[in-house]
């Protein structure tokens, strides 16, 4: 690919090219076109604030409310494929609905590579054969890349450059004279990772199975969101599998899968490679380089991909003959963006199917409520939701596999059995038995590091961040204090620097203290800690997953890292050591999240033949949240769950957005949030009318973690249960910020469908 460079002589009448750039103004800007083959969508450079950047083509109108004489050229236009209609289709509706700078919105959607003054050429990549049977003796005695290179090529009826590779670094000079000679041909590919070979079983499906693929297909031509509700181990993933082979079966098409975490599920993306290799995959995700990144993204661009597995961001990633999307573990938080455009991917991805008229897939065994909200009916629902569903249910009850049953889940009273060392003894006698008959267990605790608080007895000192309203947690190998919200780190002090006191002890529990614990309670047994301080990067989770699988490990320990899809065979014990907390949480998502939680990492234990057992410890084992868990019976507490958001008019039965703030100094903060407080009010009370229903704008607050990175937070809620009139407010109130006299001292943003205040 070339780029057209600016013509020495530029025909001043071409026309006017409006554009979008990554510049927080939510505004288009208007160029010259000084001759160049410039079209809609297109990557083009224009000068800036004395700078040159990327901006991509809205549209090409005759005449410009510029004058000509102030208007300067467009440098240079990039002839990559240019942004699709229906992709900037959706990305106008996210930068209206989450007012976010469309500019912003437009630029941040594209992989880095994209955003860099460069033509957007992803480097060739070829694939080697042997064209002719190798003749005898060709290596001689001495050439013993060229034998390796030889062997590699007459085992393998093709060859990748990485392959190849690591023959020698030399591979490329010993390949060519055998290219020339006609030896070896190679061919040209987008550098997709080549599917593994067909494999895996495919299993007879159940009947839920059946009837949940067979409704899906029936209506695969047209938007329907469906909620794909199963136990963990239900067969929701050979249901995608069944999905995408009847939708791909079709030439061309496409079909998008979302999944939370991609690092954190290598199993899945291996399933989907094994049972769909005739279909070329694609992965976005963090964990890629920026050239793999921009090498998936323009297969999927270009149609050439077929499949492709990505997180939230990947949502907005064109793909010409979309027609089906599924996202995996629906529930999952980590589908709401938390700085920049703070969307939510579930809800982007609904917009999408519906502007492609497609399906979408949303599948957990623990639905957010809002879904669960709008899949069910007045007849299925409480008796208070007076909403139409809008998704269709379809419910798989049971595990897939015969064998495998669910476990059973018992709550250890802590008020009657304290834990030593965070370990209560029925778990430690549970712990015992399973190594006694070589079976695995999992320790779940939700917090990493050595103990959540440094304190000194003398004088009730604890150590604080820095620069945030938090505790720091001790990381006593590293011998670090460190603050979980902002990454600041401090030596742990020798003495209180409160009272000089000497014993300076840690409390509570974290990962790190608990492994220490098990070590000495079990030194004969292998324990492996899993969490963000030992695992990092994709393989090192894979290695460890391996390593359990092997056997090679007896005890497991961990965070939320754990809990995620993994399907360990020999696992038939899960520990939940501490929960309480979130259990009576002011955050009122904090009960669902946590049943979430701990439905999937109770998942874990029991997938194989042997039956599963769960133990939890807290100090409430009358929680009605515990007794729906043992259960199993998440519609039920959902029930309950959104009886109580509808009655508090909560989301999902009312809409919120919050509007942040912070400055370096809190008077600042209270001040421009006090503002926009009171004209929201005034706003209200001047479009009566348009507001049948009354919108509450609260009083601005201080969120839990009150001062972040050395910056005074606050914020505003504004509550209503209409979503266009909330979105009316919204954009009154934005307009009015970026108006306001303080807005350049201090930082806010909108977040709208906030999770997280
Ligand atoms: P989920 O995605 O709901 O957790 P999976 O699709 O991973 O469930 O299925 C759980 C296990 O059951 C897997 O090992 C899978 O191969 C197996 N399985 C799925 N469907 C069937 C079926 N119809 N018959 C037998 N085994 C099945
Ligand atoms: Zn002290
Ligand atoms: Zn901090």
């Amino acid at each position: 690919m070339c780029s057209a460079a600016l013509s020495s002589q530029p025909t001043a009448s071409a026309g006017i090219v409006r554009v979008v750039l990554d510049v927080p103004l939510d505004r288009q800007f208007d160029y010259l076109n000084p001759g160049l083959d410039i079209r809609l969508g297109n990557r083009v450079v224009v000068p800036f604030a004395g700078r040159q950047l990327i901006a991509i083509v809205m549209a090409l109108p005759e005449k410009s409310e510029v004058p000509a004489n102030k208007l300067k050229a467009v440098l240079q236009v990039f002839d990559d494929v240019p942004f699709d209609d229906a992709t900037l289709k959706l990305l106008r509706f996210c930068a209206d609905y989450y007012h976010y700078p469309f500019g912003q919105t437009v630029l941040s959607s594209l992989p880095l590579r994209l955003r860099q003054i460069k033509p957007a050429v992803s480097r060739k990549m070829w694939m080697y054969a042997l064209a002719q049977a190798v003749p005898e003796g060709l290596a001689g005695k001495r050439q013993l890349v060229l034998a390796r290179l030889l062997t590699l090529l007459q085992q393998h009826s093709e060859c990748s450059e990485a392959q190849l590779g690591e023959v020698s670094s030399g591979w490329r000079k010993n390949i060519q004279p055998l290219l020339d000679s006609g030896l070896v041909s190679r061919r040209e590919v987008v550098a997709i990772r080549p599917s593994l070979a067909a494999s895996g079983h495919e299993p007879t499906l159940n009947n839920e199975q059946a009837h949940a693929v067979k409704a899906i297909l029936d209506q695969a031509d047209r938007f329907q969101p469906w909620l794909l509700f199963g136990v963990t181990g239900s067969g929701k993933t050979e249901v995608y599998i069944r999905l995408l082979q009847a939708v791909l079966a079709e030439p061309r098409s496409q079909a998008l899968i979302m999944v939370p975490e991609i690092n954190l599920t290598p199993q899945l993306e291996g399933r989907f490679r094994s049972r769909l290799s005739q279909f070329s995959l694609v992965t976005l995700h963090s964990h890629l380089s920026e050239s793999e990144r921009l090498q998936h993204w323009q297969a999927a661009q270009s149609g050439e991909a077929r499949i492709v597995i990505g997180t939230r961001l990947s949502v907005f990633t064109p793909m010409p003959h979309l027609k089906l999307m599924i996202l995996d573990e629906e529930h999952d938080s980590s589908y709401k963006q938390q700085d920049g455009m703070r969307y939510h991917a579930r809800d982007v991805a609904l917009v999408r199917a519906k502007q492609c008229r497609i399906p979408v897939v949303l599948g957990s065994a623990t639905p957010s409520l809002e879904s669960w909200y709008n899949a069910l009916g007045q007849t299925a629902g409480p008796a208070a939701t007076h909403k139409k569903p809008s998704y269709r249910l379809l419910t798989l009850k049971h595990r897939a596999a015969a064998q495998a049953q669910l476990p059973r889940i018992f709550c250890v009273d802590t008020t009657h059995s304290p834990p030593e060392a965070g370990l209560t003894p029925q778990l430690k006698q549970a712990i015992t038995l399973r190594l006694q008959r070589g079976e695995q267990s999992l320790l779940f605790i939700n917090r990493r590091g050595y103990a959540p608080v440094l304190h000194c007895s003398a004088c009730q000192w604890l150590a604080d961040c820095r620069r945030c309203s938090a505790k720091v947690v001790l990381h006593l190998r590293q011998r670090l204090l460190r603050c979980h919200h902002c990454g600041d780190e401090q030596p742990v002090p020798l003495q209180c620097p409160s009272c000089g006191n000497a014993d300076l002890r840690p409390v509570g529990q974290a990962t790190q203290r608990v492994e220490e614990t098990l070590q000495q309670l079990f030194p004969q047994a292998r324990v492996a800690r899993v969490d963000r301080d030992t695992i990092q990067g994709k393989d090192a989770l894979t290695e460890l997953l391996s390593a359990v699988h092997a056997g090679k490990v007896d005890i497991l320990i961990g965070t939320q890292m754990l809990a995620k899809g993994h399907d360990f065979a020999n696992l038939t014990l899960v520990g939940v050591l501490d929960t309480d907390s979130a259990l009576y949480s002011p955050d009122y998502r904090a009960s669902e999240r946590l049943f979430a939680q701990l439905m999937q990492v109770a998942g874990r234990a029991g997938r194989g033949d042997k039956p599963g057992e769960v133990l939890i410890q807290t100090a409430f084992p009358q929680h009605a949240l515990f007794a729906a868990l043992q259960q199993q019976d998440y519609a039920e507490f959902a029930n309950s769950l959104l009886q109580e958001r509808i009655t508090l008019q909560f989301p999902p039965a009312a809409y919120i957005a919050v509007m942040k703030a912070e400055a370096a100094d809190y008077a600042l903060v209270e001040q421009f949030l006090t503002d926009l407080t009171q004209s929201a009010r005034e706003f209200v009370a001047q479009h009566a009318d348009a507001f049948p229903e009354k919108p509450m704008i609260y009083d601005p607050v201080r969120p839990g973690i009150a001062r972040l990175n050395r910056m005074e937070r606050g914020y505003v809620m504004l509550q209503c249960g209409q979503r266009g009139a909330l979105q009316q407010l919204l954009q009154a109130a934005v307009a009015w910020a970026r108006q306001h006299p303080m807005q350049a001292k201090i930082r806010w943003v909108v977040d709208v469908d906030a999770l997280e205040y």
